[in-house]
């Protein structure tokens, strides 16, 4: 598990820079750098109201990143093992807009 920090704030996963989702996915199987990496679990707050009013689960400080970025050195076995983990992309509208800066190849 990551400490992460995401700055996606209009992704309706997204509590004070942290996630609600207990997994996450990231995306960029040909990835060389950060921007070629994203965050595939990402879902856009203004699409989704109505699942943002119903009882969202609250944000821990650690989250299990599942990651196809191989060629990052903090990934093993499709599983991030980068103690501290930074997402960006605050105003995407879609997925491919945000990015894992922690990608270190
Ligand atoms: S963009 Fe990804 S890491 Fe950030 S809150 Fe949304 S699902 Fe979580
Ligand atoms: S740091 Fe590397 S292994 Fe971890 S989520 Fe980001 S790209 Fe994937």
């Amino acid at each position: 598990m990551s400490k992460l920090r995401c700055g996606v704030t209009n992704c309706i996963n997204n509590q004070q820079n942290m996630c609600t989702r207990p997994l996450i996915k990231i995306d960029g199987d040909c990835a060389e750098k950060s921007c070629d990496t994203f965050c595939h679990s990402f879902n856009h707050k203004l699409c989704n109201m109505q699942n943002s009013i119903s009882g969202t689960p609250r944000a821990e400080e650690k989250t299990d990143i599942k990651c196809a970025a191989h060629q990052c050195t903090h990934n093993s076995d499709q599983r991030c093992t980068a103690e501290n983990v930074e997402i960006t992309g605050n105003g995407a509208c879609r997925c491919t807009e945000t990015e894992c800066r922690t990608f270190t190849k």
